[in-house]
């Protein structure tokens, strides 16, 4: 791996600026050829505004991409694709695209592993790998681009929902949205960019002073603290009453709405007295309440709720005077929360199964070995 060519988009300008010169070309070159990589280009061949000659050279010397995909796997009648991407050096993360009819939405990982270690997530039970750079945060949604290109739709929405918590990486992936909202890139509206965290509170301040008008989501799961330390061990850290300040701190210089999210876990966080705890912890308060129901996670204690305790949850919660939605299951049939597929992987024993085998690995009826290596971030 060590002797790949580097790709494009992990070169500083500085860089780049060297190699055209000594190529004999002129520097606004750069911004050509950053931007084809950056909007998705497959080949070399495709940058039609560069001299033949140059387009050579270039592919000589560079990678478009330094993600591997190794694997894939399609659900919900091809609405979803989860792709499973080798980094360089070895570790591997995921990214999922979720087609609806107005929007097309990408699912992307800041980091291999996470070290928050939250006990549901599937993502926490592995040891942390590494920090994502900024360019493989965007070579996700580049690939992603490209895969919807090639069906006629284009790539609007990004959350930081993957793998990896985004604030305990968060040069990088504020480097990445930056980036992703390029024009000249792919050009996607910041406010359509969700950054999803634990509950970091010092990067959720940092975010109110950058200017940068994306989406905070804030995964709450739980409304007390001693019920929070265990669904998100941070919060012994960054205890919620000043994780919710932070958050609506936020709210009020961008304007913008904070969602919550709140992992539905059946008899620990879905009974009337959370619900009552979350209405009095944000009512009144620019914010919303996402409930997802929990995707089952093996070698976990947790079950999702039913239907009817979500129903009642949800009910209770708007009659709190909460604004509340029930997030869409989508991506469950191809193990679209957090790390799954990374994780069956994993069991598997890794290389088994290729990347280009019809339905990539079959997770069915692999069993689960995992042990658990969650740990405090
Ligand atoms: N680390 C960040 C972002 C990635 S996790 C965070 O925690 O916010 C994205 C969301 O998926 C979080 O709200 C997380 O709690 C949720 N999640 C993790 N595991 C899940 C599971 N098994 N079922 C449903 N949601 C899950
Ligand atoms: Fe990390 Fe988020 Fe999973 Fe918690 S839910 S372990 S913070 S990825």
């Amino acid at each position: 791996m060590s002797e790949e060519k580097p790709a494009l988009l992990a070169m500083a300008p500085a860089d780049l600026d060297q190699w055209l010169a000594a190529h004999d070309a002129p520097a606004y070159r750069r911004r050509q050829v950053l931007a084809w990589a950056a909007r998705g280009a497959a080949t070399f061949d495709e940058m039609r505004d560069v001299p033949r000659p140059l387009r050579a050279e270039l592919e000589a010397s560079f990678r478009l991409s330094s993600l591997q995909p190794i694997a894939r796997s399609d659900a919900d009648d091809g609405l979803t694709t989860k792709t499973l991407y080798e980094l360089d050096g070895g570790h591997t993360v995921e990214a999922v695209v979720m087609r609806y009819s107005e929007r097309s939405t990408l699912c992307i990982s800041s980091q291999a592993g996470c070290p928050v270690g939250c006990p549901f997530c599937a993502t926490g039970k592995f040891p942390f790998g590494r920090n994502l750079a900024a360019h493989e945060i965007e070579e996700q949604a580049v690939a992603a681009a490209r895969l919807l290109a090639g069906e006629g739709r284009r790539l609007s929405h990004v959350v930081f929902m993957g793998m990896g918590e985004p604030f305990v990486n968060y040069e990088a992936v504020i480097e990445s949205v930056r980036r992703m909202s390029d024009p000249e890139r792919l050009g996607i509206s910041p406010r359509r960019i969700v950054l999803s965290t634990s509950g970091v509170i010092p990067r959720i301040e940092q975010l109110s002073s950058e200017k940068l008008p994306v989406t905070l989501a804030v995964s709450l799961h739980a409304a007390r603290d001693e019920l929070r330390d265990v669904l998100v061990p941070i919060n012994r850290k960054y205890p919620l009453q000043n994780l919710i300040a932070a958050a609506q701190g936020y709210a009020k210089t961008s304007g913008r709405r904070v969602s919550y999210e709140w992992v539905m876990l059946a008899g620990v966080n879905d009974t009337a007295r959370d619900a009552r705890e979350l209405g009095v912890l944000l009512k009144g308060k620019l914010a919303h309440v996402n409930l997802i129901p929990f995707n089952p996670v093996d070698g976990t204690p947790y079950h999702a709720p039913s239907r009817d305790a979500i129903r009642q949850f949800r009910r209770q919660l708007i009659e709190g005077g909460l604004n509340v939605t029930v997030r869409d299951t989508r991506g469950r049939e191809a193990d679209a929360a957090c790390g799954q597929l990374h994780e069956r992987w994993a069991r598997a024993g890794g290389l088994g199964e290729r990347f280009g085998d019809p339905g990539g690995p079959d997770s069915g009826e692999l069993t689960s070995s995992a042990a658990s290596a969650s740990g405090d971030a």
